[in-house]
């Protein structure tokens, strides 16, 4: 199938042409047809499978279709939320991107920068607009916004802005949108939250489920090197010489790991950046185009702010610190080996991530293999400690550390509430349970092996319920295996 095959107007094939783009990935095979029709559409995808041009072609063929009355006034006809500014700021690329040859025009709004050039932009016309849920409110509250003429919604990464506590913004933004209009939600997971927002807000969504990407992973390459917990940041400075490393992504689980790491590197010689929700916009802006220009060596993130960046064959990965949320493994190794580019994931592992590193194999269904480098073996006097994430105490079977209780929260990157994942109890251990948050890890669209599958929820009777797939709005599945 080539992208001609999927309907799509001259003008967007042609800067899909461009762009070097000649094969849609499954799921814009599945929702560009769907999305054309004009009905609302349910995707299970996560950034990396190509769902933003799933999206935003069909939604730029819908645009241009129909043009607004002549003499009318320039309205927002297309709203595009999403958690976070730098997805905003990617997905607002896209538009420009493939809409290049269109007489359409977008603009992005998110906040940590100023207010007064988005509201100008607004003022001179604006067709599509991409937006984080706060600013858009700020502006809209000011006055400097009309949202009565949307007709297409999309709300990206759903399950990042509940989980970034966004949904009484997303419910005050629909309040204002008009009830006639196409809506696509997509989500790389489907808690039970997520599933009552689309029961709010889609009218019988046509369903797709695209294969959640490398979760069999087979353009990276994956390995563990099993170290002691204060050996790593030598390992990594060794591991980035000796193979001569120039484009590492390296993740932390914490912002002030990234920046003491960042900060080690740049003395060991390694030019690094970290970012994070407490950086500033430009910072973030900066490290990212210097990293993705080559002149930055080492971009230190964590999972969220890592979340939506796209850099294209990425090589080389390094989970510095594993993440307590399995999930997130496949997130971060899903930065690397992209369309069939080869990768490469690295884990530096001690004792103490034991049971991350579990999750992490159950979810991905393979063991990997665990190296140890000479000189950097675990320390023999080291034990496994339980790991403390904000006021949450989780990692290691048996007593907890004290002073971890009471209380736990989710974690924490920044603004952004994490749930725990939904590790299963065995694997809490005697650790305090969370208060909140835990078990909400929700029903995640299974991996499925021809990459995407899509069903239409039978509308009458056949006695199967909603009739929408297991995988994508069934019982909750939690941590990658059944709970
Ligand atoms: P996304 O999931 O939208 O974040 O896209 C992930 C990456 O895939 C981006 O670098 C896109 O530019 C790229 N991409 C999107 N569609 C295609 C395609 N049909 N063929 C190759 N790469 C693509």
């Amino acid at each position: 199938m080539n992208f001609a095959d999927l309907g799509l107007a001259e003008p967007i094939l042609r800067a899909v042409r461009e762009q070097g783009y000649e094969t849609p990935t499954p799921i814009q095979q599945q929702a560009i047809p769907m999305v054309l029709t004009g009905g609302d559409l349910l995707a299970g995808a996560q950034t990396g499978t190509g769902k933003t041009a799933g999206f935003t072609l069909p939604m730029l063929h819908r645009l241009m279709g129909k043009p607004p009355a002549a003499g009318a006034r320039r309205a927002v006809r297309a709203l595009v939320m999403t958690p976070t500014r730098e997805l905003a700021a990617q997905v607002e690329e896209n538009i420009r991107a493939y809409g290049r040859h269109l007489p359409l025009n977008s603009t992005v709004m998110f906040g940590g920068v100023g207010m007064q050039p988005q509201i100008n932009a607004l003022r001179r016309g604006v067709d599509i607009l991409v937006a984080t849920p706060g600013r858009l409110l700020d502006i809209q509250q000011q006055g400097h916004l009309d949202l009565s003429k949307v007709e297409i919604l999309v709300l990206d990464e759903a399950d990042r802005m509940l989980d970034m506590g966004f949904i009484h913004d997303i419910k005050k933004v629909l309040a204002l949108l008009p009830s006639s209009k196409q809506s696509l939600l997509f989500s790389a997971t489907f808690s039970d939250d997520i599933k009552a927002l689309a029961d709010r807000l889609l009218k019988s969504p046509q369903l797709i489920e695209v294969a959640r990407r490398n979760a069999t992973a087979d353009t990276v390459a994956q390995k563990v090197y099993w170290t002691g917990r204060e050996r790593k940041k030598d390992l990594l400075a060794e591991l980035i010489r000796r193979h001569d490393w120039h484009q590492v992504l390296v993740f932390t689980r914490m912002k002030h790991g990234a920046n003491r790491l960042a900060e080690f590197l740049n003395k060991q010689d390694i030019s690094a950046m970290a970012i994070h929700g407490n950086k500033s916009q430009g910072a973030r802006t900066k490290a990212l185009s210097e990293f993705k220009a080559g002149t930055l060596q080492v971009l230190v993130a964590t999972d969220i702010a890592a979340r939506g960046i796209d850099i294209d064959e990425l090589p080389h990965v390094v989970n510095y610190e594993l993440p307590n949320v399995p999930e997130d493994y496949v997130h971060r190794i899903g930065r690397t080996g992209r369309a069939g580019c080869e990768g490469e994931a690295v884990s530096l592992v001690c004792p103490d991530e034991e049971l991350f590193l579990k999750d992490i194999e159950k979810l991905i269904k393979r063991s990997l293999p665990r190296e140890v480098m000479a000189g950097f073996e675990v320390p023999s006097t080291e034990r496994a400690e339980p790991i403390q994430i904000g006021r949450q105490t989780i990692g290691v079977r048996g007593p907890a550390r004290s002073g971890g209780g009471g209380g736990a929260r989710p974690p924490r990157d920044g603004h952004t509430p994490r749930r725990d994942g939904g590790r299963s109890p065995a694997h809490r251990g005697n650790s305090p349970k969370p208060a909140q948050g835990s078990g909400q890890g929700g029903a995640r669209p299974q991996a499925n092996a021809e990459g995407a599958r899509a069903a239409r929820p039978s509308s009458g009777g056949g006695g199967s319920g909603s009739g929408r797939p297991a995988a994508l709005l069934g019982g909750p599945r939690r941590g990658g295996h059944k709970a």
